[in-house]
């Protein structure tokens, strides 16, 4: 069975990011799940054999992890050369989708982004125009090279045992041409991230102020979850747009996805309508968001949230 690519996303802080997982789960279909780690892999080998890489190809020193992506790009590039995979996923993320494009001109291959699923045939479905349209695409020039939209699909764990690989990276001086004066660690809290959170509580224009975005983490903490926003609220400057869910902000699909003060607009949709179970709170019956809940109350979020979290309390 041919070797599918996985192109793997982590940190150093939480390990093996969810999307990685997905990736796998996904190439399982396609192929022989091989993951590609740039840097230190030894903290996140077990993990990527618990969700099924057969192979840990790895690629690290200063050439490659201390630079942008470019030196990446080279080293999947010739990764590629050399086995000849099925397919070669990435993350649609930040990183992903650019290490993509790089690998993509370099390869001179097609590539499709932001996919949903990938077919055994190599057929992406993805899913635009904020959730109202679905497209299947296929790559007509090359093997299949395609970004995985995080939270697509749920990841299922398959136990391999895999053999790690040490790469030889050989990256040109046109790979370092940006290089990484300093990491800044993200200020990392006690909520789980955003992305992979399994509770989602966001708040939106409704929440009113910054101040009173206390009420929504208090309940994000009291369940164990993370604190999202809608693109109304982070304008406002309630909460930073780094919680922001939704088309140009990120992707939750949670087992529950709590909206309080949030009217439910399409753009708000297209990062959180595959949420398990949806729970609105709202003053207006009208509010769109409604329509999307699987249990919606009707009222004034500051009466409702301190009650909800009395009773949880209680608990
Ligand atoms: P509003 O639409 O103003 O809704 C506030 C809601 O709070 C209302 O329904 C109101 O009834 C309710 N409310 C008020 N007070 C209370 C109270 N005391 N108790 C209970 N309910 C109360 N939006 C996103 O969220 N994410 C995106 O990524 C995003 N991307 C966009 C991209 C583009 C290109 C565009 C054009 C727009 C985008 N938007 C995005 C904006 C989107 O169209 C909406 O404007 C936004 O989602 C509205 O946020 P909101 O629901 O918080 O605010």
């Amino acid at each position: 069975m041919a070797e599918v690519l996985v192109v793997v996303e982590a940190s150093q802080a939480t390990g093996v990011k969810k999307v990685t997982l997905e990736m796998l789960t996904i190439a399982r279909g396609l192929g022989s799940p091989s993951a590609v780690v740039f840097g230190d892999a030894s903290a996140l080998t077990d993990k990527l054999a618990e969700f099924g890489a057969e192979k840990i190809y790895v690629a690290s020193g200063e050439d490659v992890e201390g630079y942008l992506v470019a030196p990446k790009a080279t080293v999947v590039a010739e990764l590629v050369k050399q086995v000849q995979p099925a397919a070669v996923l990435l993350g649609s993320t930040q990183e992903g989708k650019e290490i993509a494009g790089r690998l993509a001109i370099k390869l001179d291959n097609g590539l499709l982004t932001d996919a949903v699923e990938v077919a055994a045939d190599g057929t992406a479905t993805q899913v635009v125009f904020a959730g109202s349209t679905i497209v299947k695409s296929k790559v007509t020039k090359g093997l299949p090279i395609v970004t995985i939209r995080p939270n697509s699909v749920t990841p299922a764990p398959a136990a391999a045992t895999p053999a790690v690989e040490q790469l030889t990276v050989a990256v040109s001086a046109a790979d370092k041409l940006t290089k990484v004066v300093e990491r800044v660690a993200e200020q990392k809290g006690s909520r789980p991230e955003l992305t992979e959170a399994g509770i989602v509580v966001s708040g939106g224009r409704g929440v009113g102020n910054a101040d009173n975005f206390k009420l929504v983490e208090e309940l994000a903490d009291l369940l164990g979850g993370a604190v999202g926003a809608s693109r109304a609220a982070v304008d406002s400057g309630y909460y930073p747009h780094q919680f922001q869910v939704g088309q140009t902000g990120k992707t939750v699909s949670p087992q529950l996805y709590l909206a309080l003060g949030i009217s439910g607009a399409i753009q708000h949709r297209a990062g959180m309508q595959t949420s398990k179970t949806i729970v609105a709170v709202n003053k207006d019956a009208e509010a769109p968001i409604f329509e999307l809940a699987d249990f919606g109350v009707v009222g004034d979020l500051f009466k409702i949230v301190p009650q909800a979290a009395e009773e949880i309390r209680k608990r």
